[in-house]
């Protein structure tokens, strides 16, 4: 577990305070609950709805990734006609390692995405019925000046992704090109599966003595959240972020709890596809939403400056 403030976030708030700051509002934080690969979940503090649905959506929409764009078709006598063939291999995600995955967002952010192109090849003829798969495209190289990344390899992230079925005779040759894109674009950019957030729980027991009647307050909870012990109801501090805010222990005890949350703490779960580790998905977002605030702080005073006023 690691948890602290991220730098990114902290940068944020120290932009908006040398501009002259928001009254009442506190350093933002994230404290990291659980980092995987693929999997990471925190907590992000000191922040409007409004700054954590930002985020939300820069994470699924905003982060560059590869996916492949075009296909040139040179046969095909499968039963899928080459449109279908081309969308599903549109939606296999591509793996590249950080170091290539940077060059490449450079590329697309300078705004010459088709020079930053990674192709494969696929070739299949079925002797006997079969399934071609992810892991039958062979990755080529990169076109342009990206051709000199000879050590990166771009490759699905998994090998068993179904493509087509083929029965004998049967024939896919294909070349297909992979580009930077972002998931507004469209969904196969997306570098993530799920990211879901909630506000943080505020359990509060209200009579903790209340006998054994609160026995069934505990019971109810389908999280654990609450403990009913020696005739009296505590919250488990541990289980709070469990808590589904389903407010079961409420109907069972009215007067005995009260739910509630904190709508400047979010709890934040996040799934990624494999396409880049999660962590790196999380800063590449940040990135992007800093710039587009720098670019919206500089747009607001370059017009207020244009009128003559200014900060006063
Ligand atoms: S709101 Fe639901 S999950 Fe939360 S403590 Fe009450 S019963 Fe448990």
């Amino acid at each position: 577990m690691r948890s602290g403030a991220c730098p990114l976030v902290v940068n944020v708030y120290y932009r908006v305070r040398e501009r002259g700051g928001v009254r009442g509002v506190q350093a933002p934080s994230i404290a990291i609950q659980k980092l995987g690969e693929n999997e990471c979940s925190m907590v992000l503090k000191g922040v409007t709805p409004a700054v954590a649905n930002a985020l939300r959506r820069a994470l699924m929409s905003d982060v560059p990734t590869l996916a492949i764009d075009e296909v040139v078709v040179v046969e095909n006598s499968s039963v899928l006609f080459d449109e279908v063939l081309a969308h599903r291999l549109a939606l296999i995600p591509l793996k590249v390692d950080v170091e290539t995955y940077e060059a490449l967002l450079s590329c697309f952010e300078e705004g010459r995405r088709d020079d930053c192109v990674a192709s494969f090849t696929l070739e299949v003829e079925a002797d006997r019925q079969m399934t071609v798969y992810s892991g039958h495209l062979k990755f080529a190289g990169f076109t342009g000046e990206f051709s000199s990344l000879a050590y990166a390899e771009v490759k699905p992230v998994s090998d068993i992704i179904p493509i087509v079925k083929l029965a004998p005779g049967q024939k896919v040759v294909l070349e297909a090109y992979a580009k930077m894109g972002t998931g507004k674009e469209h969904a196969k950019w997306q570098p993530v599966s799920a990211v879901a957030y909630k506000y943080y729980p505020k359990v509060t027991v209200l009579k903790r003595e209340c006998g054994e009647e609160c026995r069934k307050c505990a019971e109810v909870c389908p999280k654990g959240v609450l403990r009913w012990r020696g005739g009296a109801l505590e919250v488990v501090e541990e289980k709070l972020e469990e808590c589904a805010m389903c407010r079961a222990c409420e109907e069972a005890c009215p007067d005995v709890v009260r739910v509630s949350w904190d709508d400047t703490s979010f709890i934040f779960s996040i799934e990624g596809l494999g396409v880049l580790p999660v962590s790196k998905v999380v800063e590449v977002a940040m990135r992007r939403l800093l710039k587009r605030l720098d670019r919206l702080i500089n747009t607001v005073e370059a017009s207020l400056n244009a009128l003559g006023g200014g900060r006063a």
